[in-house]
């Protein structure tokens, strides 16, 4: 199973992927995730990126298809991938297939979350993250339950992204509209693109997912 969750900065990737990589047995490939560790490792790649991301621009499409291609040729072939904000531009999307054929796999679903522009500031300003499993929250729509101390490994170190704030966020979703939104065309071509409410609760849109998957 080699899926794309896509959709707007806060649309709820991060949040979805995770779920399925415990349901599903799969990979979650994020690119975020992955130059986040690039810049605190301080790699090349991590220094080159870091002021990038900080002003919410996208890093060049070479440097993310190569940590996607180090990802794939390092996992087993028959574990599933689920791509989380990756392709963000026609040229990854096109990329990611030559990477797909590259390592023996195809591209089952492109899963687009739909979300309402004003609710995506709510989000983000709102989110944070355990610092030890990286489990996702949010100050209301997904506090931990005992205030301070992560559901997931008890940890109590908790963190917030500096890109995570409204003007960062505003210009992010114009950079959605202008650079990603237009690849969706290029999955509907093909028929691979399901869409599902994301302005649904957590779990709901988490069910809509699994009908899908398991459709
Ligand atoms: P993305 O990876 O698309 O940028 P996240 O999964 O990190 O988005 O979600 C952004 C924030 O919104 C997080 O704080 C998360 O807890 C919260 N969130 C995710 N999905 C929902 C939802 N369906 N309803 C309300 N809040 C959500
Ligand atoms: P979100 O899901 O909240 O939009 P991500 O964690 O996916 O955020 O990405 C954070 C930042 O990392 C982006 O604003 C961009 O600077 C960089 N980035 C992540 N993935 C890519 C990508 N595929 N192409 C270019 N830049 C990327
Ligand atoms: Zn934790």
């Amino acid at each position: 199973m080699n899926i794309i969750l896509l959709g707007p900065p806060g649309a709820g990737k991060g949040t979805q992927a995770h779920r399925l990589v415990d349901h599903y047995g799969i990979r979650q490939l994020s690119t975020g995730d992955m130059l986040r560790a690039a810049v605190k490792a301080g790699t090349p790649v991590g220094q080159q990126a870091k002021a990038i991301m900080d002003r919410g621009e996208l890093v060049s499409d070479d440097i993310v298809s190569a940590l996607i291609d180090a990802e794939l040729a390092a996992m087993p072939k028959d574990t599933g991938a689920i791509f989380d904000g990756y392709p963000r531009t026609r040229a990854q999307a096109e990329e990611l297939d030559s990477l797909l054929a590259k390592h023996g796999r195809k591209l089952d679903r492109v899963i687009e979350l739909q979300v309402d522009e004003e609710a995506l500031v709510d989000r983000i300003t709102g989110r944070f993250t355990c610092a030890e499993c990286g489990e996702g929250y949010h100050d209301r729509h997904k506090p931990t339950s005992v205030d301070g101390v992560c559901d997931k490994c008890g940890s109590t170190e908790f963190k917030r992204r500096p890109d995570d704030n409204e003007e960062t966020v505003r210009h992010r979703m114009q950079v959605y509209r202008s650079e990603t939104a237009p690849i969706l065309p290029y999955y509907e071509e093909q028929g691979l693109v399901s869409r599902v409410d994301g302005m649904a609760s957590i779990g709901d849109v988490a069910d809509s997912i699994d009908a899908l998957l398991d459709a």
